[in-house]
């Protein structure tokens, strides 16, 4: 199935300058960018977008989770490919960076620990946010992106393939 996802290059992952690598692993796996933008995240979007994270972690996580994605400038996308939910995750990797697998963006690019995180009450600093699943994607893309923010062209690979 083709489908849709989001993808959020979190406030580190911007003041590392990593976006521009960050969005090549997606493109090198051939996902198609339909939809980018920069912006400032506030208090009550925050809360929007992570609105399960109190009910699953607790208040303190949730609290430290929504200063680190208000800490700086968020890069947000929508990719469109097959089962893009699932492939998306698999580039990302697991939510704890040392538990990341190498070769996935948060791998590769971080390493902290839930218990090191937990224990010194800081975030897990892992780099991108992506749906995690179809119910997800839907939602999260219509809080993010209006229609007229995303964009209907072929790639070259489907011009030349379809
Ligand atoms: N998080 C955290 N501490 C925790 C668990 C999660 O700071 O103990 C943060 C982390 O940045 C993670 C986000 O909360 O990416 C959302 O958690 P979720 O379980 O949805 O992980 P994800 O879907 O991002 O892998
Ligand atoms: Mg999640």
């Amino acid at each position: 199935m083709i489908e849709r996802t989001l993808v959020i290059i979190k406030p580190d992952g911007v003041q590392r300058s990593l976006a521009g690598r960050i969005i090549s692993r997606f493109e090198d796996a051939g996902l198609k960018i339909v939809g980018m933008k920069m912006n400032w995240i506030d208090d009550a979007f925050a809360k929007e977008h992570y609105s399960d994270i109190g009910e699953r972690y607790g208040k303190r996580i949730l609290e430290n989770l929504v200063n680190y994605i208000k800490e700086g400038p968020v890069i947000a996308m929508i990719l469109e490919g097959v089962d893009a939910v699932e492939n998306v995750r698999k580039i990302t990797g697991s939510t704890y960076p040392n538990e990341a697998l190498p070769g996935t963006i948060r791998g590769d690019f971080s390493h902290i620990s839930k218990n090191y995180a937990n224990k010194k009450e800081r975030k897990v600093g892992n780099l991108i946010h992506a749906s995690a699943t179809s119910k997800e994607a839907k939602e999260e893309i219509k809080l993010w992106f209006s229609i007229d923010e995303l964009h209907n062209y072929k790639t070259v690979h489907e011009q030349h393939t379809f």
